[in-house]
This record gives C-alpha cells, structure tokens and sequence, in this order.
C-alpha cells in the first residue's frame, strides 16, 4: 500500500470510529422532576425542553410519573403539558405511578403501579401505544425471578425495558440550580448549569473508557436526564457539546438494537447496565462525581426531610 493511501485510510477509520459515538435521550419523571412549581413556570421548562430537541432533532423518550399530573387540582394544565411533549415529537413511556422503587415493593404492588401508570398516556398516545419502561430509582427486582416475572407481565402488555449507560446526576444537580433560582442567584444559576454540563461530559468520557474496556468497542449508549429546569435550560449547550465529541443523537430503538443489550450476564438489581456488565466482568467502577457545591443543596434536602 502507497503510503497516502495509508493516511487516507487511517484518516477514513478515524472518521468512521468518530461517528460511531451514538446515545439515546432520555428524560424522566415528566411532567416534572423534584421540587414541584405551578403550570406557568412549567410550560416554560417545557418549551425550553421541546425547542432542543427541535433543534438538534433529538429522537427523545419522556417516561412519565402519572401520580405527578394530580397535583394541587392542576390536572389539565399538567396534562396539557404532557401533551405538548408529545405534539413536539418525544416519545412517552411509562415510569410507573408513583416513582415505586422496585427492591422494596412486593411483585403484585409493582405490576399495580405499573398498570395505573399509563392511563392518561396511552389516551394521549392513541393511535400509537407506549412500549417502554424505565424502572424508578433505576431499581430492578430482588431477585432475577421477580424481575423476570415483571418483564414477561410488562411484554405482555407490549413493554420493553429502557436501561441506562449514562447517568449526568440532574436529578441531584437540579437541587443546587432549583436553590440559586429560589434566591435570586442568576450567576449561581449560570454557575451550576456550566459546570452540570462539563460535569455531564466527564460521566460520558467515562461510559465510553468503560464499554471500550469490557468490549473494545463503543457501544450505543442510553442517557439519563430528568424533566427539570437544571436540563431543560442547558440541554441546548449540552446537545452542542455532544455534537462537538462527535456524538449522534439516535432513538431508543435503535439503541436497543445494539447486541451488548441482549448479553447473558449475572444478575444485578439495577438498570445500570455498565454496571451490570462490569459486575458480571468482575470489574470494580468509579465514575466521576460532581464537584461539593453542586452536590451539597441535595444532601441538604436529603438530611432535611429525614
Ligand atoms: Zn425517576
């Protein structure tokens, strides 16, 4: 081989391994994760959602909390805005009723839940019907038995689970943004989204690390976020920093399409699947965490509520 057209096909793999970087969106508890406000400010935390997702046309899934649309008699407004999810192109899916954690909830409670849990979406999703479920907490069942029977009981009603590869901690983050806000903070606020999404950079450099070591290749990754205001102000800046990695933004489906998700492995209670993997591998993880001032507003909440 002629030595340029070496570096052209050392160039041309370059660009094909660039490519191949791929990550499903998806957001949960809609309409709206953690502290809950009234309908105008969340119309406004969904048309920032929805005008990124436009934008950089991301095949979003929104998995729902129904128990959320009954809140302080805002019923039709909250579906009103769980409908215009839908109008802006994202799939819904089914997040249970009320955020029921899978490990401590007995098998017959957790179908219930299920069940209850897309009433109102399946109305809304006519004639299309939802065909996914992301375990609250990311929590699976005790034993591998309790899950398989949950997954057979879900498929029987058209289900196919949604597990994660990537986990940016919004849902913790959030509780540092929703603080700076209640005060006033505006460069607070901006502080905490710059450094979510540098943060959120670092937990995907590292999804990547860690499926490139249990199998020497990327694969097609399932992201984490939440319907929150710390997301929904900086998904727009997040999306272009994906795109600047090389980053493209596929659906759910296609994700699942990659073989790693069909891989035997030993059971681990958890959606996490690189942490299913690694488990099963032997590998121990130690992902990246989020600098204190971001994490220390949520441990407050935490310590307050107990
Ligand atoms: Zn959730």
């Amino acid at each position: 081989m002629r030595l340029q057209s070496f570096f052209l096909l050392l160039v041309l793999s370059v660009c094909v391994c660039a490519q191949t970087k791929e990550v499903a969106i998806t957001i949960d508890d809609l309409p709206l994760n953690g502290a809950q406000f009234e309908p105008v400010r969340l119309r406004k935390m969904t048309d920032n959602f929805l005008a990124a997702i436009k934008k950089h046309q991301i095949p979003a899934v929104g998995f729902v909390n129904e128990r959320l649309l009954y809140h302080n008699n805002e019923a039709d407004a909250r579906i009103a805005i769980l409908k215009s999810w839908l109008d802006g192109g994202v799939e819904l899916g089914n997040h249970n009723f009320s955020h029921l954690g899978f490990a401590n909830a007995a098998l017959a409670d957790f179908e219930d839940d299920f069940v209850r849990g897309d009433a109102v979406t399946r109305l809304l999703m006519r004639p299309n019907k939802p065909r996914y479920f992301r375990h609250p907490f990311l929590q699976m069942g005790k034993t591998a038995a309790d899950e398989k029977a949950f997954e057979d009981f879900a498929a029987a009603r058209g289900y196919k689970m949604a597990p994660v590869t990537v986990d940016v901690l919004d849902w913790m983050i959030n509780a540092a943004h929703a603080k700076a806000r209640a005060s006033n903070d505006e460069a607070m606020v901006k502080q905490v989204g710059e450094e979510y999404v540098k943060f959120a950079a670092q937990r995907f450099d590292y999804s990547e690390q860690v499926a490139q070591e249990l199998f020497g290749r990327p694969i097609k990754h399932i992201v984490l976020m939440h319907a929150n205001e710390l997301t929904a102000e900086n998904l727009d800046a997040m999306a272009v920093l994906l795109k600047s990695k090389g980053y493209k933004f596929i659906s759910v489906e296609e994700a699942l399409q990659d073989p790693v998700y069909q891989m035997p492995e030993k059971y681990l209670g958890t959606s996490d699947r690189l942490g299913h993997w690694a488990f099963s591998s032997g590998k121990k993880l130690s992902p990246p965490q989020p600098p204190d001032f971001l994490q220390q507003p949520y441990l407050e909440n935490q310590r307050n509520r107990r």
